[in-house]
């Protein structure tokens, strides 16, 4: 079998040349990095999560009309998505005061925000992704003030689908992080789409009762099992059925076993449906 190209390697990912033209795989590491690289750990299961979360996140954003670079997944590690021309920005929409906020402004974690804020970063790991305004978007042609408007238009939907999604069933929304590329269309046209990843690894999740964090800050703040918060949200998402957890715990040979998973509540749901469907007269 003909080797696959490799595109990029991030810190989290791996992205490899698609099947098809403007087709790429993105590929799910179980590398944990923070602080800008300075602290790093492999956390076994941690890429399979990822990627099931955000392909479901994705989906239901597709669904509700957010274009995204999601195509489809392709097994336990690895998504299609449409190839992009990511624009270097990321924006963060902050619903409740922790992290680098936190720090910047002297706030007390976990204070509601008067409203919910957007704020910009350069994508730049060699000066550490710095906090900047629009002005700076604009003025240094990293996106025009019509994609930015996009971008921020689109932050907004996706904040109150999540907040929504996410409060139903038990997790406050705290802040995330979004990336969005470019592609264009057979006629030259320019599409503004959702790119990366929406997961555990760059969304704060606390969980409404007792206000455990079940993100990356497990990682960042030596808090404990990343994994069990990962897996945590998976469950609450409804991608992991109770019964096939196994003392609260989901063990390696299920983690690489996600399409037993699939399977699992592909069958469910065939029942669920044939339960409520009226036997035909005959
Ligand atoms: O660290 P900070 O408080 O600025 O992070 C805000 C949000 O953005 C968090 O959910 C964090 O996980 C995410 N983030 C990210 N990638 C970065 C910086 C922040 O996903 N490079």
């Amino acid at each position: 079998m003909a080797k696959r190209k490799k595109i990029y390697e991030g810190k989290a990912k791996i992205l490899y040349e698609g099947p098809e033209p403007g087709t790429v795989i993105q590929y799910f590491k179980d590398d944990a990095t923070a602080f800008n690289g300075e602290k790093h750990d492999v956390i076994a299961g941690k890429g399979v999560l990822n990627n099931r979360i955000s392909s479901h996140l994705m989906t239901k954003l597709e669904e509700i009309g957010i274009p995204t670079h999601f195509i489809r997944m392709i097994n336990m590690r690895e998504q299609l998505v449409s190839a992009v021309e990511i624009i270097p920005i990321e924006l963060v929409v902050r619903n409740i005061a922790a992290g680098s906020l936190c720090k910047r402004l002297a706030l007390k974690e976990g204070e509601i925000l008067p409203k919910p804020l957007i704020e910009f970063y350069y994508k730049k790991d060699e000066l550490g992704d710095p906090l900047i305004g629009e002005d700076h978007i604009v003025t240094f042609g990293w996106a025009d003030p019509y994609e930015l408007e996009e971008m921020v238009a689109m932050a907004w939907r996706v904040n109150d689908y999540l907040n929504g999604l996410f409060s139903g069933i038990g997790l406050k929304l705290v802040d995330f992080k979004l990336e969005f590329g470019r592609i264009w269309g057979q006629h030259g046209e320019l599409y503004i789409v959702l790119a990366d990843e929406i997961s555990p690894d760059n969304c704060r999740l606390w969980d409404a009762k007792t206000g455990e964090k079940m993100d990356k800050d497990r990682f960042r703040q030596d808090l404990g099992d990343l994994v069990e918060g990962y897996q945590y949200v998976a469950k609450k998402l409804g991608l992991i059925p109770e019964d096939i957890l196994q003392g609260g715990s989901i063990n390696e040979k299920m983690l690489s076993n996600l399409d037993q998973i699939e399977n699992e509540l592909a069958e469910r749901r065939r029942m669920r449906d044939l339960k409520g469907k009226k036997p035909r007269k005959s």
